[in-house]
């Protein structure tokens, strides 16, 4: 660290993304909960067509954008605000919602980038831990007045909350925002979109990097009350309102106009993510119940650093964390049923060993 860096930053520790190898064809890469599969040639044709010129700056209203994913999502475009990445829009949700009246609140178990955001935007935090069992306990955020962080699914449990227990939990917080992380809502079909306009209170978070298929774009946005939504674009347009390029834009209205595509790969994602987990659990693995496009399991036998590192040295990559909680699993996202028969062989050439 250099003498200048502001002691204010003493005690920020950056979010460690998991690996992304230069030599794809080294790994069946099952880490970062991408899709398998491209977005479609007819996809990509439409984006060329659509792409702006690169001399000119990036429509900072991302007009077309917005109102074609309005349309799908069955809100107004004024109720949608586009980001780099739906990190982004968590970033400024903590940014605009949390400070010393309004702290944060999320499970000791969830999205690792959330005590970054707070730390970096300075915001202080409470976590509460998840149940033995993973699972979120709805009363633990019943009328506790603090800003409040749910991914749902829940990432890396995979697990999903009920729409009904969420609205519980916006709905006794009225003085505070609740933000819902729903970067794997596609992959379980539970959302709380429809809620925005009965509470303005919540913030909905999305993505393109999962079940679109377009995580390299670098595209995400938020579906809340036009009242947040305009916080959202005061702070965007004070920061960056160039925050998505031109590129990003022709690609995301490509890949929404190819919406059959995305629904066809979410449902073969969701057939190879029910094989995966019957497969493991004969091999003796605790697969949690994943309403996401990953699974989290954990091998009695096994532990779970040892079983990253000999998929690792296979040509395996997987997500291992080291949390004392959770050091006993590996996060194993989703691909095609090829990949992960490959993972499967995989695992039985390690049990063989151990
Ligand atoms: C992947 C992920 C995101 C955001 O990813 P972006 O690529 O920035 O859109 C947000 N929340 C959770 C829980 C995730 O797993």
């Amino acid at each position: 660290m250099s003498r200048y860096f502001s002691s204010k930053f003493d005690r920020l520790t950056p979010y460690t993304p998991g690996e992304q190898p230069s030599d794809l064809s080294r790994f069946v890469k099952l880490n970062t909960n991408e899709s398998p599969f491209p977005p479609s040639e007819a996809a990509m044709e439409c984006a060329r067509g659509l792409l702006r010129p690169l001399n000119l700056y990036s429509d900072t209203t991302c007009g077309d954008l917005r109102r074609e994913l309005a349309a799908i999502e069955h809100v107004d475009p004024d109720e949608l605000i586009m980001t780099n990445g739906s990190d982004e829009v968590l970033d400024y949700a903590f940014a605009c919602f949390c400070d010393r009246d309004h702290p944060a609140a999320f499970a000791d178990i969830t999205y690792g980038f959330y005590p970054v955001f707070a730390q970096r935007n300075l915001v202080p935090y409470t976590v509460i831990p998840l149940k033995d069992d993973m699972t979120i306990d709805p009363e633990d955020y019943t009328g506790i007045g603090k800003t409040i962080f749910i991914a749902n699914p829940n990432a890396p449990t995979g697990i999903t909350l009920s729409a009904d227990a969420l609205e519980k939990i916006i709905a006794s917080n009225p003085d505070n925002v609740v933000v819902v992380d729903e970067a794997y809502a596609d992959f379980s079909g539970v959302t709380c979109v429809p809620l925005i306009r009965k509470y303005p209170n919540l913030l909905v978070t999305r993505t393109f990097s999962k079940s679109r298929s377009l995580a390299g774009g670098r595209l995400g946005y938020g579906i809340a009350c036009k009242e947040l939504i305009r916080d959202l674009e005061t702070f965007r347009y004070s920061l960056n309102p160039y925050n998505i390029n031109s590129m990003t834009i022709a690609a995301g209205i490509a890949v929404l106009r190819d919406e059959e595509t995305v629904r066809a790969n979410i449902a073969v994602i969701n057939a190879n993510r029910a094989y995966t987990t019957e497969e493991l659990t004969k091999r003796g693995f605790r697969v949690l119940p994943s309403g996401a496009n990953f699974v989290f399991a954990m091998h009695p036998d096994i532990p779970g650093g040892v079983l990253y590192e000999k998929l690792k040295d296979r040509g395996i990559l997987v997500r291992h964390f080291t949390a004392e909680r959770i050091r006993e699993y590996n996060r194993i996202t989703v691909g095609t049923k090829e990949q992960m028969d490959l993972l499967l062989a995989a695992v039985d050439e390690i049990r063989k060993e151990n």
